[in-house]
């Protein structure tokens, strides 16, 4: 509509400084309202890889970013990426970022923002992979108290890209909600995990209280007798072998666990580790194999540790195969590390169960009916493995077969 008056030019000039403010008020309000809609939907998430995802998505989309990342302190010497996303999946094939020598370690070591305008140029900058075309980065700390627990970035490819003031406003205010809600995840993780154990020792103990009742108060049989004792021996040392698995766990989770780094020989540790699970193998009639090239390089780490995680693999092996199945340990060299690899033509797992195996307690379903088990013996290997700085994996198709692999980096020299 037309203003019978002619504006005079300081009118237009203040109208259009007015409307601009109303804009910027406008922009504020909706970024708030988007911040208080993550920070609810953040706080009902007690999962932590959907809360990460949500996290990394938050902050790319409120600050108009090509991608985000999330690193989290596992202690005080090792930032690792939890999340990201965005085009390049470089960036968490790379999970672990140097404290001393990277951005995210900038902000972690100064409890601060870190904004960089040209990623080639700025030296805190970590190299994480060269095909990856990052220009400018923003990295706020994630704050739970005065404590900084990780790290959230937004960053763009394109050049001489600025975030603005309130995109750097609206990650750090997005990060503060985020460590709280990461903080609650990782609590009530600790909670559950803690009910999970009771839950794991309370069944095996309910069958020894009734089988010890049944003994005290019964005039049994001698072969009744006999077999409930075994039952309870059998129970008794189930008890024991979870509480061994718990408190490893809780070792290797505290950080506590140094892991030796001296020279071992694998063929050894391969021999070591079959030598032990012959016996059950040869009650199931099952076939063991070893192919190990005899040109090895040397391998460095904890040779007990790594056992271990070649005895879950193995043990798991002769566990769910049926009987007369094979079951192959394979060693081979890549150029960076050695890959072993227990392969057996067993029931096989589901595509969709993949992802959560290594997590704990994560039992495929049905397997109760083929052994006993506690889901925890594959991420007290994933454990292991990581501490090494190495990899471990499934590959395996429902009634082919299963292939678990690990990798240990080469030693430099
Ligand atoms: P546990 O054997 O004590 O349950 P693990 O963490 O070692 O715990 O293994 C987790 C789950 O992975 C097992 O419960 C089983 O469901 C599955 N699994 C592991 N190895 C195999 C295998 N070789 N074949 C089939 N399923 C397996």
């Amino acid at each position: 509509m037309e203003s019978s008056t002619p504006l005079s030019p300081l009118d237009t000039f203040q109208d259009r400084r007015r409307e601009q403010k109303q804009e910027l008020l406008e922009q504020r309000v909706a970024r708030l309202e988007q911040l208080l809609a993550v920070g609810r939907r953040l706080n009902s998430t007690l999962e932590m890889p959907a809360l990460l995802l949500q996290v990394v998505s938050a902050a790319r989309e409120i600050t108009g970013a090509d991608a985000a990342s999330i690193l989290l302190l596992e202690n005080e010497e090792t930032l690792r990426f939890a999340a990201s996303c965005g085009p390049d999946d470089a960036l968490l094939k790379v999970t672990e970022v140097p404290i001393n020598n990277s951005l995210a370690g900038w902000v972690v070591r100064n409890a601060e923002t870190a904004v960089v305008e040209d990623a080639t140029s700025d030296l805190r900058v970590y190299v994480i992979d060269e095909a990856l075309t990052t220009r400018s980065i923003v990295a706020v700390p994630l704050l739970f108290g005065e404590e900084v627990i990780g790290v959230l970035e937004s960053l763009t490819h394109h050049e001489h890209h600025r975030f603005s003031p309130q995109d750097i406003e609206a990650l750090e205010t997005l990060a503060g909600i985020a460590a709280v809600a990461v903080q609650n995840a990782r609590l009530f993780q600790q909670s559950d995990w803690i009910a999970e154990i009771v839950h794991e020792i309370r069944t095996p103990l309910t069958s020894i209280m009734t089988y010890a009742e049944l003994l005290a108060t019964h005039q049994l049989e001698q072969d009744s007798r006999q077999k409930f004792v075994e039952i309870i021996n059998h129970e008794a040392n189930r008890v024991n072998g979870l509480i061994g698995q718990f408190l490893d766990l809780a070792r290797l989770e505290s950080g506590r666990v140094i892991m030796k780094r001296a020279p071992f020989s694998l063929p050894e540790i391969v021999r070591l580790s079959l030598d032990l699970v012959r016996p059950q193998a040869q009650e199931r009639k099952m076939e063991l194999q070893a192919e190990i090239p005899a040109d090895l390089p040397e391998v460095r780490g904890d040779a007990e540790r790594i056992q271990q995680v070649l005895l879950n693999f193995l043990s798991n092996a002769v566990k769910y195969a049926d009987p007369g199945d094979q079951i192959t340990v394979l060693c081979h060299l890549e150029p960076e590390e050695i890959v072993v690899t227990v392969t057996d033509t067993g029931p096989g797992i589901a595509q969709e169960h993949h992802q959560g195996l290594f997590e704990k307690f994560s039992r495929v379903p049905g397997s109760e009916e083929r052994a006993e088990g506690s889901g925890l013996g594959l991420n007290i290997a994933r454990q292991i493995v990581q501490a090494h700085k190495g990899r471990i994996w499934v590959e395996s198709e429902l009634g082919k077969g299963s292939s678990f692999a690990f990798s240990l980096p080469l030693s430099p020299e």
